[in-house]
């Protein structure tokens, strides 16, 4: 019998840091670190400061079985488009990964919402798809089908952030048009929508000049109307949009991660309460429910895609 000896890299970049792990092939976290996402030279330094922590680290890429990365934008093959927030644009992460370590290796890349997705998937017993929704700045989602991560032609599968809940009356979303779920449903769209309800003259206990979606949860939970309302229609409108994305999927389980999931069954009973009046009957027996690795189901997900491939 050969045993394999191998070890797994398991990264997630973000906006602000680069989550880091590294893993046995069985799973076990040997450590986990952060490395900063700096934005010099374009975002390349990114890479360097990745290859100098693995070597700091004594980790042997002599030998890794491979490298997971979670990138955020849409994935093809191993190039990641528009990743802008990063400096990227559009880049061939392997490639510059490859570069940075000075040897090759296998490395693997994926979107940040679906390798979230794939984490959380192994969690779930006898599970067969499901979609991970990601409550936070912007709503990401993960889908994945038959146990396999389902990309789209375009790297664009599962940007439930951007399905259409409010036709022109609705706020401006950050893709340039208006009403998209995000706008209602992430942190920045509660934010928004209480800043419009108070200045529209409803009575609050939130001071529109400081709030963030934490203080709007904690103002719905004590009985404010303003935040009540604000609560109620991103559960409202998170409710439609699984409805209208399960009655194409059929999907066994839906999760829901971020942020503002961390408000609890306080936002997860809304959402599902609003799923029974509004599903297709025939998938009312849909479990929705919080996802369980919180900021690490990218690292888990990247380690699985590797420990999968
Ligand atoms: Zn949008």
């Amino acid at each position: 019998m050969v045993i394999d000896m191998k070890e797994i890299i398991a990264l997630d970049v973000g906006g602000s840091t680069v989550k880091c792990a590294h893993f046995t092939t069985e799973g076990i976290l040997k450590d986990k670190w952060l490395v900063t996402s700096s934005k010099t030279g374009a975002g390349m330094q990114i890479f360097s400061d990745i290859a100098k922590s693995l070597k700091k680290r004594n980790i042997d890429l002599e030998n890794i079985k491979g490298i997971g990365i979670g990138v955020p934008g849409p994935v093809l093959d191993t190039t990641v488009y528009e990743a802008v927030n990063l400096g990227w644009g559009t880049l061939d992460v392997k490639e510059a990964l490859v570069k940075a370590l000075g040897q090759e290796v296998p490395v693997y890349v994926e979107n940040d919402a679906n390798i979230a997705a794939y984490g959380e998937y192994f969690t779930i017993k006898d599970a067969d798809s499901l979609a991970l929704l990601t409550l936070g700045t912007g709503i990401g989602d993960g889908i994945i089908l038959n146990g396999k991560i389902y990309r789209g032609v375009n790297g664009s599968a599962g940007e439930i952030g951007h399905m259409k809940m409010a036709g022109a009356d609705g706020l401006l979303c950050n893709c340039g048009l208006k009403g998209c779920l995000e706008t209602f449903a992430s942190a920045t769209g509660v934010t928004r929508h209480t800043k419009k309800f108070i200045e529209a003259g409803m009575n609050s206990s939130l001071n529109p000049a400081h709030i963030n979606a934490k203080m709007v949860f904690d103002a719905a939970k004590a009985g404010d109307a303003v935040a009540l309302k604000v609560v109620d229609q991103a559960a409202y409108y998170l409710a439609h949009a699984i409805a209208n994305m399960n009655v194409i999927l059929d999907l066994d389980n839906v999760l829901i991660g971020g942020g503002l999931s961390e408000a609890g069954l306080f936002l997860i009973d809304k959402i599902k309460a609003y799923y029974q009046d509004v599903a297709f009957k025939p998938l009312r027996g849909l479990d929705i429910k919080k996802a369980s690795l919180g900021n690490d189901a990218g690292i888990y997900g990247a380690f699985r895609v590797v420990q999968h491939a």
